[in-house]
């Protein structure tokens, strides 16, 4: 017995949808000039922190980490010198990232940055190096425990923006309790600074506070996971005929800090 062969015809429609996946992948940074284009359409302010391991380590045989260290707040890696650079993020870093590596995961970008600071000296780009973007701001949360300080400050993850506490609240005694800006606590240099008397309550018995949620906005923080290529180095032609070698714009595949650590640092020295 042999099966029926599917014979029905099914309506013709035209259809504008073009597919969503590009012809080819784009790769603007090997192109000296639309790079320098892309830039300047669409290039936004990031700072530029490279990092170290931290050195609080008791010894190298057994790599132990002083668990209360203030250098690093905890997380093992030393940040220093400070410098801003122009990159862009890629709007098909996914579509990239999917090929490459075929993973597609939330929180990652491939961001395209010069060989160079604005001054011409070199600029490079390591794991667990940190992006600030300084020019925007994003939405974020946080639980933390209320702690009594001298001078009633305390500080979130992040320095809190302009866009401020969108909401914080915590429970107190069965009720849900929502503090007010302004009434409850103000922001005073990027922390929250309670008011006297409105702050979550304090169990002195057992020294643990409330616990508060709040959700604020900050600058997102990414930090860097890896290189999309290790060196990029052409050579270029210099006006008297000579060829130098000229490194060129790099790709780096970056990780917003919030997921990749969401363990709560811990609190700050007052
Ligand atoms: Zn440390």
């Amino acid at each position: 017995m042999t099966m029926k062969k599917p014979n029905a015809t099914y309506p013709v429609t035209t259809t504008s949808t073009p597919s969503p996946m590009p012809p080819q992948i784009l790769d603007p940074s090997i192109r000296g000039l639309s790079f320098d284009q892309l830039m300047q359409n669409r290039g936004i302010r990031f700072i530029h922190k490279r990092a170290v391991p931290c050195p609080n380590i008791r010894s190298l045989d057994d790599n132990t980490h002083n668990p209360n260290c203030p250098f690093c707040d905890n997380s093992g890696i030393l940040r220093y010198g400070e410098r801003e650079i122009i990159g862009v993020f890629q709007s098909n870093s996914l579509q990239k990232l999917f090929e490459q590596q075929g993973l597609w995961e939330v929180g990652t970008a491939v961001i395209t940055l010069p060989a160079e600071y604005e001054d011409g000296t070199q600029a490079d780009f390591n794991t667990f190096d940190q992006l600030e973007v300084t020019d925007f701001e994003v939405r974020l949360w946080e639980s933390k425990e209320f702690e009594p300080r001298n001078n009633n400050r305390q500080q979130l993850r992040y320095p809190i923006g302009e866009g401020g506490i969108d909401f914080m609240s915590s429970v107190e005694a069965g009720v849900l309790k929502v503090y007010e800006a302004g009434v409850d606590f103000n922001i005073v240099d990027g922390v929250i600074e309670w008011v006297t008397g409105k702050e979550p309550a304090f169990d002195t018995a057992t020294e643990i506070g409330s616990v508060f949620s709040v959700a604020y906005f900050a600058n997102p923080v990414y930090n860097v996971l890896q290189h999309m290529r290790e060196l990029r180095v052409t050579q270029e032609m210099q006006p008297d005929g000579t060829k130098i070698a000229r490194r060129l714009p790099q790709e780096i595949m970056v990780k917003r800090d919030f997921l990749v650590n969401p363990a709560e640092k811990l609190a700050s020295a007052e």
